[in-house]
């Protein structure tokens, strides 16, 4: 090899060893979060007379989960912890709207777990009865929230990490937890629609401002709504009618 080359050469090897590197450690952390991701557990309970979804969100490898949303039927939520064998940590809570929140009482009562909600929905968390009342609905006293939800907290279940994003707009503290592909919406966003702006608390503009952050998630991103069936990024971004209104 003429002595011209050689650098050449040389710096070449450096250049693909580097990549090679790069792609390796690329691989292992794509590889760590399908291991982690392959040991996520989603069970989906629709509770109460407005079928309001519970989601139950395990790590099964170490068996530990979070429940967001006990709308209702303490009993059935507590029954399918149990059989997943899981030890609930937090319970949290999309927003303080009563049919969300029903079951929160047993639920803490029965794990112990902490109960954490945005600041900006302790108001309507403490009239909840009230207005379940005005609905025709009877519910259990609440417990004092154990601490608040804001934007950019995690939150985990295991080796499991979800953000909180702060999403206005359905209420003042509504919130969405997103992470390991899925987005959990409460009633900001549902399979086709989203959430009504006329209760105490609601802006037609935050939940604007809100729906263009959710839409803007990766396509794949899997959208588990607290009502109705699930849905994709992707799927909303086409189907969504309220893509017509931001
Ligand atoms: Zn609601
Ligand atoms: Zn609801």
């Amino acid at each position: 090899m003429s002595e011209k080359i050689k650098p050449v050469v040389y710096s070449i090897g450096a250049v693909l060893f580097v990549i090679m590197l790069c792609v390796g450690v690329y691989l292992n952390s794509k590889s760590e979060d399908e291991s982690r991701r392959k040991s996520m557990i989603v069970e989906r309970l629709a509770v109460g007379p407005l079928e309001e979804n519970t989601y139950i969100v395990a790590d099964d490898a170490v068996k530990k989960a979070i429940v967001v949303d006990p709308g209702d039927e303490p009993d059935r939520i507590i029954d399918a912890i149990k059989k997943l064998g899981v030890t609930v940590e937090s319970v949290v809570l999309t927003h303080a709207h009563f049919d969300h929140i029903g079951a929160v009482d047993d639920l803490k009562k029965e794990t112990g777990a902490r109960v954490l909600i945005h600041k900006k929905d302790l108001e309507s968390y403490g009239q909840a009865k009230d207005q379940a009342a005005f609905w025709g609905y009877t519910m259990d006293d609440l417990p004092e929230p154990d601490g608040f939800l804001d934007d950019g907290d995690e939150i985990k279940a295991g080796g499991l990490t979800f953000q909180v994003l702060h999403t206005p707009g359905h209420s003042q503290g509504s919130i969405c937890l997103y992470g390991e592909g899925i987005l959990v919406t409460g009633d900001t966003i549902f399979q086709g629609s989203v959430g009504r702006t006329d209760f105490p608390g609601g802006s037609i503009a935050d939940l604007r401002n809100s729906f263009k952050r959710l839409i803007e998630l990766p396509e794949e991103t899997k959208v588990l709504p607290g009502h109705g069936p699930e849905t994709t990024i992707e799927r909303e971004r086409k189907e969504n009618f309220f893509m017509g209104e931001i």
